[in-house]
């Protein structure tokens, strides 16, 4: 077995129970007993949303969700208001340009976040702007966008609010039905802690009646064949989905209601202000201004004198903890530490043990218990 310590944006650790369930007999995909699983599935899946809109499965990573959501809305030509600061920022653009759609781009330094008042400049001197697209939780710089002001504003607009919370459901804040999103999807391997290959999506009246008006252009991603089979007697998915992996996700939901989801917020919360508390105790830099730093994943300045290779390398190789690098212009410049999922102070004890030693091994001359002491002192 793999002892690596996960301490990445995804994927997480997976808990026994979880692996346990995706061993269990695979049934057929069109029978009762999937239906059943399927409907408590998605049910768990709208409370974890916090919406009496009903929730659906794709199996595909967070991306496939991220596609589903933009090609089932557009027609070429018409207008996207995509908020990039960051990776997937980008991706949603991106999605948006390969359907034909035309992307009306509000870039935000990477490192900060969007504020409603940006978002208003743009929707007021573009009428025809379709939905509106944010990230609440941008993995690649370790930013949170505040969607539920955004989500204000938005009630004064047409344009649907399609908001990405792949990297924070389960982790930090979201409310659905609050904050007025339309659309709102996940993935399986960040904050609910299950195996990575699903994605779930949940939409308003609204986003149905946009649909509804649209003749989509994805054929696996056509979500009103997705709504025709999960209302069928048993409800189902359109095409085969990951019956396993199904299992897993319902598992992870399950331990979700268990804990409890303020309680899971809070210990994300928790792990983020001690995660950020350690870091600086070791004399590092945190990348994002800290008041729109993550409750997930935390994004650190690479220290001066060493390399991306120097510092995960000997965290991977030395002491089995597997962190995260800068993407694209940030590669080399920072490195992220996830905690999301089942992270509790045993594993930041670890991560901030083998980070002190590791800038020792490297040359910096620090107090290399000062990280874990920093972690004690989060959650005494
Ligand atoms: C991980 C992630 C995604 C989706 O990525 P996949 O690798 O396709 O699961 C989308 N948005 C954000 C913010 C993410 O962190």
């Amino acid at each position: 077995m793999d002892q690596t310590l996960l301490m990445l944006p995804g994927p997480t650790t997976v808990a026994p129970r979880v692996l346990r369930a995706i061993s269990k007999d695979v049934v057929n995909h069109r029978s009762a007993i999937f239906g059943e699983i399927y409907t408590e599935t998605t049910e768990l899946m709208s409370d974890v949303f916090k919406t009496q809109n009903k929730s659906y499965l794709l199996t595909g990573s967070g991306t496939a969700a991220m596609e589903a959501s933009i090609a089932n809305i557009i027609r070429p030509g018409e207008k996207v208001l995509n908020v990039v600061g960051g990776k997937f920022g980008e991706r949603l653009r991106d999605i948006v340009k390969a359907h034909g759609g035309e992307s009306v781009e509000l870039a935000i330094e990477w490192g900060d976040a969007v504020k409603p008042q940006e978002i208003k400049e743009v929707l007021d001197e573009n009428e025809d702007i379709k939905a509106v697209t944010v990230v609440h939780n941008e993995t690649s710089t370790g930013v949170a966008a505040p969607i539920d002001e955004i989500g204000k504003l938005l009630r004064n607009y047409d344009a649907l609010y399609v908001a990405d919370t792949v990297s924070s459901l389960g982790g930090d804040r979201v409310d659905v039905d609050k904050d007025g999103i339309d659309i709102c999807f996940t993935g399986s391997q960040k904050c609910l802690a299950a195996p990575p290959g699903m994605a779930a999506i949940t939409l308003s009246d609204d986003a149905w009646k946009v649909i509804d008006s649209v003749d989509s252009n994805t054929y696996y991603l056509d979500l009103k064949k997705y709504r025709k089979s999960g209302a069928g007697t048993p409800p189902e998915t359109p095409y085969t989905p990951s019956v396993t992996l199904i299992y897993g996700l319902f598992e992870a939901l399950q331990v979700i209601k268990e804990e409890g989801l303020e309680k899971r917020i809070n210990r994300h919360e928790t792990a983020a202000e001690a995660t950020r508390n350690a870091a600086k105790a070791l004399g590092l830099e945190l990348f994002p201004k800290e008041e729109v730093s993550s409750a997930t994943v935390t994004a650190i300045k690479m220290p001066e004198g060493v390399t991306d290779k120097q510092l995960r390398g000997t965290m991977r190789n030395e002491y089995k903890v597997e962190l995260a690098g800068g993407q694209d212009h940030l590669k080399g410049n920072i490195f992220r530490i996830g905690h999301m999922g089942n992270i509790t102070y045993k594993e930041l004890a670890i991560t901030f043990s083998a980070l002190g030693m590791t800038l020792k091994k490297l040359g910096f001359d620090i107090d290399m218990g000062a990280g874990v002491s920093a972690v004690s002192e989060s959650y005494i």
